[in-house]
């Protein structure tokens, strides 16, 4: 899966919160919808069980075949599940062998490059024909969201993780941004065929994959059709082997028949429970918990605990309705990660009144009996009772107006509990710091 290094100067189209936010399809179903596009992919069927996979092997009718464990990472083939099995994707000869491997692979977790060491899940696996690869090329279309254009990454260079191509050979990757059109001008596919080196029989079926890649993506409101590899064959078919689709979440009104595959054990918990009560969550390494109203104050709330030497634990946004029940599970989210050291909470109150936040604030917290410190800027309409109210509650709650005063604190309350946690002591804070 492409990440924010291939494409540096594109930052915003690969922010972590953007992608992370997006419709992550299995393979199987990728190439499903690449079918429905008129687009050459393997022959193949999931399966969920050993047996299901012996079946599926069967009616492909072939020798020659692959399990492929689908779980939502890129980096399969070179993984390791957690049952001692290498490899997410393995050629297999008969379907007693297609049974076996699905067998030491559905039920457990696969750690791939991507997954990080406490890997994902594995319930379903492709079975699907192999194919004799001549050449494997990387292919990705991509929101560019900076330029506001499609944009396509390409590499001769395929097969392979293309993040290791950027960092080594970044002139092996091609990048063209697209005019906003709902088809693809075949001489852009046709320049791009020939740059990459495709042989002379394959170039036109080349072509023909990439104006239908072009297709889906457009079509479907994708973010991202990644291809890796789009390979040639030994017979010079041009196949889609793997297929890594993203979807924009804001248009999931127009595909309900897509989003409605989404598959929820491929995600993070919290993440998925707060995306149901319409919280945008998302976990991060740092220990500063961030409560925030708004994405852009998000944004530059994360950054200014940057700044000030802090790590933010999270992104959250809790959106324009910051009532108690969405402060509540904000909250909850937050302290479910053990190593939150201190919450920030930053909130514009426009529409909703701080001085009704602050209330849902005191009781969330007082019922909560948190012990780790919290630094709250409330600015807006009546920021003055919110204040009072908050500074005759008693509870540790630390209030500011100066949004760089208040990540200050955030930071050094942050540092202080840390320290004492390494040294196994209870620190207490009262007020005034
Ligand atoms: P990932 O990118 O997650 O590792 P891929 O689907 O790209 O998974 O598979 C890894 C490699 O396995 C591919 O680069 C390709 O060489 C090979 N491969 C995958 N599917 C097939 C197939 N149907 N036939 C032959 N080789 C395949
Ligand atoms: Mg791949």
């Amino acid at each position: 899966m492409l990440t924010r290094s291939v494409l540096r100067k594109a930052p915003r189209a690969f922010s972590p919160f953007l992608q992370k936010r997006n419709l992550a399809l299995h393979e199987y179903i990728s190439h499903d919808i690449l079918r429905k596009f008129g687009v050459d992919v393997p022959r193949g069927a999931p399966a969920r069980s050993g047996e299901e996979a012996e079946k599926v092997a069967r009616d492909l009718k072939v020798t020659d075949l692959v399990v492929k464990a689908q779980v939502l990472a890129g980096g399969r083939g070179k993984g390791q599940f957690d049952s001692g099995l290498r490899g997410g994707v393995r050629p297999v000869y008969d379907a007693t062998e297609a049974r076996m491997f699905a067998e030491q692979m559905i039920g457990h977790k696969l750690i791939t490059r991507q997954t990080g060491p406490a890997g994902k899940i594995c319930n379903v696996v492709y079975v699907c024909e192999r194919k004799f690869i001549r050449k494997e090329y990387y292919f990705a279309i991509l929101m560019d969201r900076e330029n506001q254009c499609p944009m396509i990454v390409a590499s001769d260079q395929g097969g392979v993780d293309i993040e290791t191509v950027a960092a080594e050979n970044p002139s092996a990757i091609i990048k063209r941004s697209l005019p906003n059109s709902p088809n693809l001008d075949p001489h852009i596919a046709e320049e791009l065929v020939d740059k990459l080196g495709f042989s002379s029989s394959s170039k036109p079926k080349a072509v023909d994959a990439i104006v239908k890649l072009y297709k889906v993506f457009n079509d479907c409101d994708a973010t991202q059709v990644e291809i890796n590899p789009l390979a040639e064959t030994t017979d010079h078919k041009v196949l889609c082997m793997d297929a890594k689709l993203n979807f924009d979440d804001n248009a999931e009104f127009r595909h309900s028949n897509i989003f409605v595959l989404r598959d929820i054990s491929q995600e993070d918990p919290d993440e998925a429970r707060a995306a149901k009560v319409g919280l945008n969550f998302i976990k991060l390494d740092g220990n500063i918990g961030c409560l925030v109203n708004g994405a852009g104050l998000a944004m530059a709330t994360m950054d200014i605990i940057k700044l000030h030497g802090g790590e933010p634990a999270n992104f959250l946004d809790v959106g324009g309705n910051a009532n108690a029940e969405a402060i509540r599970e904000a909250f909850s989210l937050i302290t479910n990660d053990p190593k939150t050291t201190a919450i920030f909470v930053n909130i514009f109150g426009g529409i909703v009144r701080c001085d009704v936040i602050a209330k849902g604030l005191i009781s969330v917290v007082s019922a909560l009996n948190l012990n780790i410190p919290i630094i709250c800027r409330l600015q807006g309409t009546n920021q003055g009772a919110a204040k009072e109210v908050i500074n005759n509650s008693g509870l540790r709650i630390f209030s500011f107006d100066d949004l760089d005063e208040a990540a200050k604190k955030a930071c050094r309350f942050s540092r202080v509990v840390e320290m004492a946690r390494e040294a196994d002591v209870n620190v207490s804070f009262e007020l005034p710091l």
